[in-house]
């Protein structure tokens, strides 16, 4: 795989999940840590972003609900380069019925070199870091280059 490298600003394109047993976790985190949160831009699945926005009073950009597509929805975003950070308190104790998109949201994170915090403890790390307020230059892959060796050695 070749990468390249991309410049996430100053001001993250934050995302928040999290699932039904960790969204008072959540919820405290993101209260204990508004000064820092309300410098970026926000975005949540529909349950999780509408309880942040009236707890915080800021504004939360509100995709669907986890379980009809919101996980989706988040993961599609980081692919497309307008997702550059998450924080996705996924529940440890229980199955959930979207289960392959809550796999596959972390999978494209992973892919694309997202910073992601799924506990309190990484997301306090991760907030509490000097490139919060900074610009990063994150490696991501280089798709066209993957995809002109992929097209030659089928050729
Ligand atoms: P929700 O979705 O914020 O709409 O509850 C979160 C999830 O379960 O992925």
């Amino acid at each position: 795989m070749h990468y390249k490298t991309v410049t996430m600003a100053a001001r993250k394109r934050i995302a928040l999940v999290a699932h039904d047993a960790q969204k008072a976790n959540l919820v405290e985190w993101a209260k204990f840590n508004r000064g820092t949160l309300g410098q970026h831009e926000l975005w949540g699945t529909g349950t999780t972003g509408a309880l942040l926005e009236r707890a915080l009073e800021l504004p939360v950009n509100q995709l669907l609900t986890g379980p009809l597509g919101g996980d989706q929805q988040l993961g599609a975003m980081i692919v497309e380069g307008r997702i550059d950070f998450l924080i996705f308190f996924w529940d440890p104790l229980e199955a959930q019925p979207h289960d392959p998109d809550v796999k596959a949201l972390l999978r494209m994170a992973s892919v694309w070199n997202i910073p992601t915090a799924c506990d309190r403890a990484t997301a306090d790390f991760l907030i509490s870091s000097p490139l919060m307020h900074a610009p990063y230059e994150r490696q991501v892959p280089d798709y066209e280059a993957y995809r002109r060796e992929r097209v030659a050695g089928q050729a």
